[in-house]
C-alpha cells in the first residue's frame, strides 16, 4: 500500500508570501496528474497544509520566514490545477493541517499511515529542502519506504534542491521518480 503525500502547495507557497516562483509554478501540472492518479487507483492522498496564526511570536519560524499560510487567508488555498483536482477527489483526500516543516510533527498522519498498512510514501510539494525534506527524514526515521518525484517538488533554493535530491537518494534511501520512471541523480 502507498500514499501520496502533497505538501505546501499552496498559493503562499507558489506565487505568494513566501514564493518558490517560477520552479513551483513549472510542477503544478505534474502535481495535480499524481494526485489525480493516486486518487483513481484508489491509493491514499493526503494534502499536508502549513497553517500559522497571525503574529504568533512563540513559533520558531517567527522571525526566520515572512508570515504565510495564515489562517483564514486565501494564501492556504491549493495553488491552480492542484486545487482543481482536490475539488473534484475531495472526498478520496485527506487534508491535514500542519505547523512544523514536517507533516508528521505534531499531526495524525503516521497513526493514519499504520491504521490503513501504508509502508510507502510518495513525496511531491514544496519547498524541496525544507518541508519536503523534513518530512522524508520523519518518514526515514519511523521505517517507511520513501519515494521522492523529482518532477513535482521544487524551491526558491536552487542549490538547496540539488542537495536535497542527493539527500533523499543517497542518505534516506528514497527511489527517484521522474515521469514515473526511476532515475538517479
Ligand atoms: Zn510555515
Amino acid at each position: 500500500m502507498k500514499a501520496l503525500i502533497v505538501i505546501d502547495y499552496t498559493v503562499d507557497f507558489v506565487v505568494g508570501k513566501l514564493p518558490c516562483g517560477q520552479p513551483a509554478i513549472d510542477i503544478e501540472t505534474r502535481i495535480a496528474e499524481l494526485t489525480e492518479s493516486f486518487a483513481a487507483q484508489g491509493d491514499w492522498v493526503v494534502m499536508a497544509v502549513d497553517l500559522h496564526e497571525e503574529n504568533d511570536a512563540h513559533h520558531p519560524e517567527y522571525g526566520l520566514f515572512p508570515p504565510h499560510n495564515i489562517r483564514g487567508t486565501d494564501g492556504r488555498s491549493l495553488y491552480g490545477k492542484l486545487d482543481e483536482a482536490y475539488r473534484r477527489e475531495r472526498e478520496r483526500i485527506y487534508w491535514m493541517d500542519k505547523t512544523r516543516y514536517s507533516a508528521f510533527c505534531g499531526t495524525d498522519l503516521e497513526l493514519r499511515l499504520r491504521e490503513r498498512g501504508i509502508g510507502e510514501v510518495h513525496l511531491v510539494g514544496v519547498c524541496t529542502d525544507i518541508c519536503v525534506l523534513h518530512t522524508a527524514v520523519d518518514a526515514y526515521n519511523k521505517g517507511f519506504r520513501i519515494a521522492l518525484h523529482t518532477d513535482a517538488v521544487a524551491t526558491f533554493n536552487p542549490p538547496g534542491h540539488d542537495w536535497a535530491l542527493g539527500h533523499f537518494q543517497n542518505s534516506l534511501g528514497a527511489q527517484l521518480l521522474s515521469g514515473g520512471q526511476p532515475v538517479r541523480v
